[in-house]
Formats: structure tokens, sequence, C-alpha cells
């Protein structure tokens, strides 16, 4: 017991050590922080306690949309923009769809070398790596991280179209949904729900043929979308993310959002609704391991092969797994 406590105490201290680190600007202890919420790592706890404290006030912008739409060079832009304007700006990029490590995804892309050693921006491509829980869980704690360690404004980039994407987009204040012509990307929105989440929707490449008939197309979605009094309309910004067209009218539309969701006490719902879902993907990936809920466990195989054999119902074998 009393070792226990020690032991308890000590990953206490080395938690509260790093992240006082990474608070006083220490790029590589921020870098390990951002690892352990990666990694689903057993230290992350006690990281999580001694960053609760440490509540910053970054804003959270979510980009979302199909591969090849533009959300990196995008997501480029806005730290040149917010960098010019002397805020501190972390990047996620977030890839439900992939197991594999990311780094190649977006940290190494060219656009982005440019803020390669500026110590005022945080870069990292966050990828599944298969433990309980993944990405709905390391993404929000790799949030909280930043915000701890006082960014101004962190961007989540989000890989992929569905379910998994749509989480990920919980997590921002405001999202953003690009979308690009010849991709039939307004129809897969519509399909995936995304015309939902979005805040703003972004016309990337409108050099290309076939940009006005996505505004049109998304305008006419819109129209038929229905908003109460006071409700946000998401307005639909054209831009060529290669050349930066566009991005300061961006730039200015996320600033009417905030106020937007400031003024209308959206934000404060919005970051509850975001702890809510912390909570609960913390709550069911620590379920799932309690009762071993993954193939290759061996009380659950052995349930399995009672139902299977008709000798118990699945409703009494849940019933045992989740006694014990
Ligand atoms: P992501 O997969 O959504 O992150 O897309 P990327 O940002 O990697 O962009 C995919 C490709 O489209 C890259 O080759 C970009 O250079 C190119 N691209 C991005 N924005 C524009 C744009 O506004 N116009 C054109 N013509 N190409 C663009």
């Amino acid at each position: 017991m009393g070792q226990q406590s020690t032991r308890a105490d000590d990953e206490d201290a080395r938690a509260r050590a790093l992240v006082d680190a990474a608070i006083g600007g220490d790029a590589r202890a921020l870098a390990r922080l951002v690892s352990l919420a990666e990694n689903g790592s057993s230290a992350l706890r006690a990281v999580m306690r001694a960053v609760a404290p440490h509540r910053g006030n970054a804003r959270v912008v979510g980009l979302t949309g199909s591969p090849g739409v533009g959300k990196s060079t995008v997501t480029a832009d806005l730290v040149r923009a917010y960098r010019a304007a002397g805020l501190r700006t972390g990047v996620l990029a977030v890839d439900p769809t992939s197991p594999f490590s990311g780094g190649a995804l977006l940290g190494d892309r060219v656009r982005m070398q440019e803020h390669a050693t500026d110590a005022g921006v945080f870069i990292r491509s966050m990828a599944s790596r298969g433990h309980l829980g993944g990405l709905s869980v390391a993404a929000p704690q790799a949030v909280r991280i930043l915000d701890a360690a006082g960014f101004d404004v962190i961007c989540v980039e989000t890989v992929g179209v569905g379910q998994a994407e749509v989480e990920i987009a919980s997590l921002a204040d405001t999202t953003l949904v690009i979308v690009a012509p010849g991709m039939g990307d307004s129809i897969q929105a519509a399909k995936a729900g995304i015309l939902e989440i979005a805040d703003i929707f972004v016309v990337n490449k409108s050099d290309r043929p076939g940009a006005q008939e996505v505004v049109r197309d998304l305008r006419t979605m819109l129209a038929m979308a229905r908003y109460g009094e006071g409700a946000w309309k998401p307005p639909i910004v054209t831009a060529v993310a290669t050349t930066g067209e566009g991005i300061d009218e961006l730039i200015s539309r996320l600033e009417s959002h905030l106020t937007w969701l400031t003024t209308s006490g959206e934000l404060g719902l919005r970051r509850l609704a975001r702890a809510r879902e912390e909570i609960s993907a913390i709550a069911v990936a620590e379920i799932r391991r309690r009762i071993g809920g993954l193939p290759g466990e061996s009380r659950l195989d052995d349930l399995a092969a009672q139902v299977a054999s008709g000798d118990i119902d699945p409703y009494s074998a849940a019933d045992k797994l989740t006694a014990g």
C-alpha cells in the first residue's frame, strides 16, 4: 500500500515536471507529452492530472474534408496568418483511417517546412495506434496538452470522411469543411452528415473549373436548411490555398464565428459537449479494458464459445463479463 502510493507520487511528480517544462517552452517536453497521449501510455493519467489546473484559452479550429481537397495547404496558410498576428499555433493532423504513424502525413510536407524551426509552432501527425479508445481518447488529450502549454490556436486537421471525422470535428470550437471541384464533394459531404458539423465552408481550388458549381450546390443545400433566430448560418469562402487567395476572408469569418460563439453562449456549450465526449470515450475504453472485450482475450473467448454452442444466452454472457 505504502509502496504503491509512493510509486503513484513518483509518477505524479514526473508528470508535473514534464508539464511544467512544456509550459516553460521546452519543445521536447511538449513533444513527449503529445506522444504519451498518442500512445495511450499508462503515464497519461498522471499527465492529465498535472495538466488539468493549467487550462489555457486556446481556440480550436477543425479542418475536415476528403483527401486531396487541400486541408494541409489551408492549414499552412492559417498557421502563417496566425503567426503573423503573433499567435502561438499548434497543428494536429489526425488520421482516423490509418493505424500507421504519421509524420509523413503533414509534418514532412514541404509547405510546413517554413514553420519547422519556429518555436511558436507545434506540428504533429497522429495516427490510430490500435489501442483502446484510439484517437477519440488521444486527440482531445493532445488538444488539452497544447492548450495548457499556452498555444493560442490549435488546428485539428482530419483525414477521411465518415463517423470518425465527425467525432474528431466535435473537438473544435469552429469546424471548417473543405471541399474542392471535381471530387463530387458536396454530394459526399451531404451523405456523411458533414453539413451538420460545418461552421464555415471553404471551396478550395477555386482556380479550377467547376468551383462555381460547387458553391452553387452548397448554397442550394444551405437554402434548404432551417436556421432559428440568432443561429449561425455557415458562410461559404472560396479560396486558392496554394496562392493564399481567400485566406484573409477565411480569417475574418473565423473571427466572426468566434464572436458569435462567445456572445451566444455557444462556446461554453461546445466545450461542455467536448468534455462529455472525452469522459465517455475514456470511460468506454476503460470498461472495455476491464471486461477484456477484445478478441483473443480468454474470458470473452470462453463466453463466446458458450454462446455459440447454445449453453448460455448472450445477455447472460454479457452480465457475466461485466460483473467481474
Ligand atoms: P489534403 O490531402 O486535403 O491535405 O490536400 P493537400 O493540402 O495535400 O493538397 C492536395 C494537392 O492539391 C496538393 O498538390 C496541393 O498543392 C494542391 N492544392 C491545394 N490547394 C490548391 C488550390 O487552391 N488550387 C490548386 N490548383 N491546387 C491546390
